[in-house]
């Protein structure tokens, strides 16, 4: 079985799930697998299960070439690749699941199978957005792109101008081309936190913090070409600095979270979604974010989840350091959600679902019955456990 998503909220609900099953470590803790990452050709990763971004990003910088990791270093290789992979470069080149070229996996029968576009084919398919539901993945191979520069940084401002910044970045959203990726929101940095809150895990890497507090922020990366380097808190930087730019945490921490997919975006839902979790608003929401979605993300491009079917993703985090926080955190995301309702389009992103999700809602209709099919054919007793599972039809 496969080990359950660490922010998984309903621990409990998972807990029982679990009983009785085998819980394969992907990785030992604090040790690094001997050789995350090799490459069979000059563009392609061959990167062993267990692997994190801060383990493929440097070597491929080296070689010339860029993954499309996400915003954290510190996220598994596989399982994001497996449940889609939204990156900074996406936009531009759409889901890191449509670069997967192959996967070498342990099927429920015991068997190792090699998927790709020519063995297994329909197994691959599934693999290409479709999650952990198929098998335990040892290894897979995905392409790497020749990028070794790109325009990137984040933009921080008071947190009373939340309102304003979300309003701009909207409206500036709606001009840019597909070869810009940028995301903004409003969140809370350590020092600003309760002082119930414990000490946050240490920061790593290029983080930058507004001491005065709350702060609405805009992150952004964009190919280097034309760019004017150091341009406020942009500059030219080599891709392995995108996995900072975000400021995500760099080492495990407990979350929980809501997220939804948007089909647009309008000012009153920016205003709406500002007096639900901004200024005044007592939220207790660590982080709100919107990602600006489409571009190549929008394209479809051959495996199960080949496109994200939204214009902006919504994500809201909090962490329920004790029960009555958690419990605030909860009527916040009603609160909050219900500020992006009117733009809500029913459907999720799997890798930004961190609560028991209809896995039906990442997918269209068919694609779903598709998945299950494949699920029946390679593991119809259901002996593995994701976080987001495909019944078997
Ligand atoms: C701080 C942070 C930032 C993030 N940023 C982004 C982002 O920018 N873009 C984005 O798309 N996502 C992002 N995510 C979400 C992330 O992609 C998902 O949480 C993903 O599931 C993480 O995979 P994992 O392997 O680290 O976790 P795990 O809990 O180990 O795995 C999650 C699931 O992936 C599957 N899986 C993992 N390993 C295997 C394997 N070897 N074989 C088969 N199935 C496997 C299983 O279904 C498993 O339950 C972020 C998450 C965090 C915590």
């Amino acid at each position: 079985m496969l080990s359950t998503h660490p922010l998984a909220s309903d621990v409990d609900a998972l807990r029982t799930r679990l009983e009785g099953a085998v819980v394969l470590p992907a990785r030992t803790p604090g040790t690094r697998p001997a050789g995350p990452g090799t490459w069979p050709s000059t563009s392609v990763a061959r990167v062993e299960a267990g692997a994190l971004w801060l383990d493929v990003t440097g070597p491929a910088y080296e070689a010339g070439l860029a993954p499309l990791a996400g915003s954290s270093p510190d996220v598994g290789v596989v399982g994001y690749t497996l449940g889609g992979g939204l990156s900074w470069l996406g936009r531009r080149y759409g889901l890191a699941c449509n670069r997967l070229i192959a996967a070498e996996l342990v099927t429920a029968e015991g068997q190792l199978v090699r998927a790709s576009r020519h063995e297994h084919a329909d197994l691959f398919w599934a693999l290409r957005g479709g999650g952990g539901s198929f098998g335990a993945a040892v290894a897979i191979e995905f392409e790497l792109l020749p990028v070794r520069e790109v325009y990137a940084g984040t933009l921080l401002f008071p947190w009373e101008r939340a309102r304003e910044v979300m309003h701009a970045w909207r409206e500036w959203t709606a001009t840019v081309p597909d070869s810009v990726t940028t995301s903004a929101d409003h969140a809370v940095p350590a020092d600003a936190r309760a002082p119930r809150l414990p000490a946050r895990p240490r920061p790593r890497g290029r983080r930058r913090r507004d001491r005065r507090g709350r702060r609405a922020r805009c992150g952004a990366a964009g190919p280097a070409a034309g760019a004017r380097a150091g341009d406020g808190h942009f500059a030219s930087i080599a891709p392995v600095g995108l996995s900072h730019i975000h400021m995500d945490p760099e080492e495990p921490v407990p979350a929980v979270s809501d997220s939804a997919l948007l089909d647009g975006l309008t000012a009153e839902t920016i205003d709406a979604l500002v007096d639900a979790t901004g200024p005044a608003s007592g939220s207790p929401l660590l982080l709100v974010e919107l990602r600006h979605l489409g571009g190549a993300l929008g394209r479809y491009a051959g495996g199960a989840l080949s496109r994200v079917d939204g214009e902006y993703l919504y994500f809201a985090v909090g962490i329920p350091i004790d029960p009555s926080v958690a419990a605030a955190l909860e009527a916040h995301f009603a609160i909050a959600g219900a500020a992006v309702a009117s733009q809500a389009s029913g459907r999720h992103y799997l890798n930004f679902a961190e609560r028991p999700t209809d896995p039906a809602s990442f997918y269209g209709e068919e694609t779903y019955a598709r998945l299950r099919r494949v699920r029946a054919r390679v593991d119809p007793l259901e002996l593995f456990r994701g976080n987001h599972e495909i019944a078997a039809a």
